[in-house]
């Protein structure tokens, strides 16, 4: 750093934490660590308290994404990344349609292709800061895009490929860091998956699943047809879909979770449900994410990087700067004053700041981002 800049306390947001992913943490989350250090912190995952813990998450995301009969939410330890090799490994049949427009939707298409028992998925590229969602293809099983590409910061649409339903195809959407934050109709879904340390405000390791009575089905089939004669693929039980949602109904995880990572996603989705569930928790992102565009676009040295208004995501908001002005010494002079993790995604390489605004963040305190920004532009 050359010279450091001193932002006024005044301007200063009251949490400087603006990551996406992990995110921010409500002290009530902290908190509820306290509350439970003796009575669940440490305590066997296979017992009542820890059980109950899981069975509040269940419900409570049950409720928040109004699910549809017959849908149910499993959980098991990897976090999204290992949703993606469990889908390799019990969900899709034989070939599977990516959309793939950004880091996180590219890599999922990649272990499909990696998978030495499927065919080559059929990959439909976008430009990144846009959308493409796959299309229907002969052969196809199942589809899979991301709602939200947390490398650029673009929403993509959640409903199912026409036609994809009368070809038997199943739908598989990350949500990772969408859901909690951005509307959805999980019925235009058989999984929507993704991982607590976005909107969730809890720490990583935990895949969720939101799983359609079709995606069930499809993982006891593909998992049973396995052991057939002729049929190649391996399924380590760590991958098996149907294991994970048996101990799921018993309010388990396969294996040991993060009892503290529970601890503070129950407290989330409690906290989410008791302020009015999806519908608030959108508006709020809405207008946080609002706050910061609308800033960009009145700049005269900052842009909101995603051009289709309706594909500007609001949870995960990024915003180019003009080249005089390094976002990289931006982001490091913000750190300085404890405002953190406002860098774009590194293999983006833009000139970019990336700022998550989900449910935790305070709009007041992103308002209060735009005019620290404003500061340090014309302080550097
Ligand atoms: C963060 C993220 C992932 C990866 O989540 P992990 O918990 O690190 O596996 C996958 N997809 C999207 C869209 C993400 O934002």
């Amino acid at each position: 750093m050359t010279n450091s800049v001193n932002i006024p306390k005044n301007l200063l947001p009251e949490d400087g934490r603006f990551g996406s992913g992990p995110s921010k943490i409500r002290p009530e989350q902290v908190a509820a660590l306290d509350a439970g250090a003796t009575t669940l912190l440490g305590t066997s995952h296979r017992q009542t308290p820890v059980r109950q813990l899981v069975g509040s998450i269940r419900e409570g995301l049950a409720s928040f994404f109004h699910v549809p009969d017959g849908y149910e939410i499993a959980l098991g330890n990897g976090g999204a990344s290992c949703f993606w090799e469990i889908a390799c490994a019990t969900l899709i049949t034989r070939q599977a349609a990516f959309g793939a427009y950004g880091s996180f939707s590219a890599k999922f298409a990649a272990s499909a292709a990696a998978a030495p028992f499927l065919e080559d998925p059929v990959v439909f590229k976008g430009e990144t800061g846009t959308y493409r969602l796959p299309e229907r293809t002969d052969g196809v099983d199942t589809y899979c895009w991301a709602h939200n590409e947390t490398s650029t910061g673009v929403a993509a649409p959640v409903r199912r490929v026409e036609g994809s339903l009368d070809q038997g195809a199943i739908t598989l959407v990350d949500g990772t860091s969408a859901a909690g934050a951005l509307p959805v109709d999980v019925s235009q879904t058989d999984a929507y998956y993704f991982s607590p340390q976005k909107a969730f405000g809890s720490d990583g390791g935990l895949w969720v699943a939101v799983l359609s009575p079709a995606a069930i089905e499809r993982a006891a089939r593909v998992e049973s047809n396995a052991g057939l004669p002729g049929v190649c693929r391996w399924i380590p039980p760590f991958l098996s879909l149907t294991k994970a949602l048996e101990n799921s109904r018993k309010d388990q995880t396969l294996n040991t979770p993060a009892v503290a990572t529970l601890i503070m996603m129950e407290n989330q989705v409690r906290w989410l449900n008791d302020n009015g569930g999806m519908d608030w928790a959108a508006a709020r992102c809405a207008k946080s994410a609002s706050v910061l565009y609308s800033w960009a676009e009145r700049s005269d040295y900052a842009h909101p990087f995603v051009t289709d208004e309706g594909a500007r995501s609001h949870s995960v908001v990024t915003i180019d700067l003009d080249d005089a002005i390094p976002a990289s010494e931006v982001v490091a002079a913000l750190r300085e004053n404890g405002i953190v993790d406002t860098s774009g995604y590194r293999k983006l390489g833009r000139n970019q700041l990336r700022v998550g605004v989900f449910p935790s963040v305070e709009p007041a305190d992103v308002a209060a981002l735009t005019q620290c920004i404003d500061y340090v532009v014309e302080h550097l």
